[in-house]
């Protein structure tokens, strides 16, 4: 089955798909994206995704191409012609195309893309085993709350994850602190059971995921605290994890070569992962 893709108000064959060489997404990063989850046919926490799209929007001052309604409606379709069932959506809003000048053009019309793919199912090891992560410097701007498409530190740095055979590399701040990962939020669980994030600050991306895990949380009576974290006490922790729409949630149980915890899934996060599979198949 060929793949379609949504742009700028059009379906295409995936390889006719194409967006103008002076669109500013392709000349400056001026854009923002979602990935959104495909559960069974259902979306994962689209509402929430959206909300995240609109504020990310109102931060770069680009006005949303189209309304919630007919977004939707594009979201579902995508969906459909390309018959995901399990998978992720990617949506993608740009400034628009306008001659290059860095300045907002006058006149540019928001450029809208929405692709849909099915997924494999993620590799049982990951969460049965566990994954390592790296560390490396934060070199990012000071925006990382927005979910713009400048991504190429992340990129950088995931690479470096690769080459150093992890699955991640956890950014530091100049004080020391993680503040995420290139593509997902970092956890610990302090050896009193209490799960640390750092609070949504500009220096991480509030994830999605994120909050549903802070909802399970309060739900399953767990302590919950909004905090940075050092390299140290990370690998000084209990256990550790990640989360992400596309990684779910994954037991972190090496950080820069050396053991988290006793080096296995800790029992709090492999509760976490449970609950957080329930919510996306009840999506
Ligand atoms: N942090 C960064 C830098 C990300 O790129 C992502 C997801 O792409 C996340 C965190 C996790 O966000 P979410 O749970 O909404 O997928």
């Amino acid at each position: 089955m060929s793949r379609i893709a949504y742009v700028a108000g059009q379906y295409l064959p995936h390889r006719q798909a194409a967006v103008h060489i002076e669109d500013r997404g392709f000349q400056f990063a001026d854009g923002v994206y979602e990935v959104i989850a495909v559960v069974g046919g259902h979306l994962v926490d689209e509402a929430l995704h959206i909300e995240r799209l609109h504020r990310s929007l109102n931060e770069l001052r680009i006005v949303p191409p189209i309304g919630d309604a007919a977004l939707k409606i594009v979201i579902r379709e995508t969906i459909r012609r390309n018959a995901v069932d399990t998978g992720i959506v990617y949506l993608q809003v740009t400034r628009g195309a306008a001659p290059r000048e860095h300045a907002f053009p006058k006149s540019a019309k928001p450029t809208l893309v929405v692709t849909a793919r099915r997924t494999k199912p993620p590799d049982p090891r990951l969460g049965e085993e566990g994954i390592a992560v790296i560390t490396i410097p934060d070199i990012r701007w000071q925006r990382c709350d927005i979910k713009s498409v400048a991504l190429v530190a992340n990129v950088l740095g995931k690479q470096q994850a690769r080459e150093a055979s992890a699955y991640e590399a956890w950014q530091v701040d100049r004080e020391g602190r993680i503040t995420e990962g290139t593509s997902t939020n970092a956890w610990i669980v302090t050896m009193d059971d209490t799960v640390v994030t750092r609070a949504a600050d500009t220096a991480i991306l509030n994830g999605v995921t994120r909050l549903a895990v802070f909802d399970i949380i309060d739900r399953e009576g767990y302590r919950l605290v909004e905090r940075p974290f050092t390299v140290a006490e990370a690998k000084a922790a209990r256990e550790a994890f990640l989360s992400s729409t596309t990684a779910d949630l994954l037991p972190v149980v090496r950080i820069d070569g050396a053991p988290v915890g006793e080096g296995r899934p800790g029992r709090l996060t492999l509760k976490l992962r449970a609950a957080y599979f329930a919510h996306t198949a009840a999506a």
